[in-house]
């Protein structure tokens, strides 16, 4: 079996999953960005996945994401933990940032970026912050920085299932704080939830990107 015939039949299981957990959940499948996840694996691997018709992708690392990112035209995503010296790198390929959790990063996204961003923040689901992510105050406070830039636009809201909490009372819960977070700003109606092993759970509560890497790749 050829690498592209590999993740040809992932992807089309992946695509099939999607479209039964969106019909389960009375959803329309349009309403539905499947992000490929290509960390760690090669450029060839998005290419084949490009022809395959995909055209978003998600990254975490700054270092591995930005000559991909050059070499290859699409929508490129920004989902892994921030540092501020690389903000000025991953501004510059990413189109779309899935992790903004702290105000100072979007300071920095504000004086550095060359060109506008869609940003969605990060919230945390047990407080723990372990995985990244802001509640309650913070959420609010760096939402509306967001919401208040004349460049860049708020997308609304991303979150990583906290180990050890089952898939879907996570994104109950998300799903609840999202409710509230659309009362204060209501154009920034998005979510950004679910990975391989919990994207049907994640669109049964409304996720509206999906971060998909290990189903269509394989392990990393
Ligand atoms: C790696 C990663 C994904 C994709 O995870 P898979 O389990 O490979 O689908 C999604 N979101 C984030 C934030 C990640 O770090």
């Amino acid at each position: 079996m050829t690498r592209r015939d590999e993740i040809a039949e992932n992807l089309l299981l992946v695509q099939q999953r999607i479209s039964l957990a969106a019909t389960k959940a009375n959803r329309n499948l349009d309403d539905v960005t499947l992000i490929a996840v290509t960390k760690s694996f090669p450029s060839s691997d998005v290419e084949i996945l490009k022809s395959l018709g995909i055209s978003n992708f998600g990254e975490n690392r700054d270092s591995d994401a930005a000559p991909k990112a050059l070499e290859i035209e699409a929508t490129w995503h920004f989902q892994g933990q921030i540092q501020s010296n690389k903000l000025k790198s991953i501004t510059s390929w990413a189109h779309v940032i899935h992790s903004l959790d702290d105000a100072k990063h979007f300071e920095i996204i504000e004086k550095v970026a060359i060109h506008p961003l869609e940003i969605f923040c990060q919230v945390s689901l047990d407080g723990a912050q372990g995985r990244g992510g802001v509640s309650g105050d913070e959420l609010y406070e760096l939402a509306s920085m967001v919401q208040e830039s004349p460049t860049h636009q708020l997308m609304g809201v991303m979150a990583v299932a906290p180990l050890g909490m089952p898939p879907a009372k996570a994104f109950a819960q998300l799903e609840e704080i999202q409710k509230d977070f659309i009362t204060r700003f209501p154009k920034a109606n998005k979510i950004s939830a679910g990975m391989s092993g919990d994207f049907e759970e994640a669109i049964a509560f409304g996720a509206t990107h999906i971060r998909v890497g290990s189903s269509i790749l394989g392990s990393r």
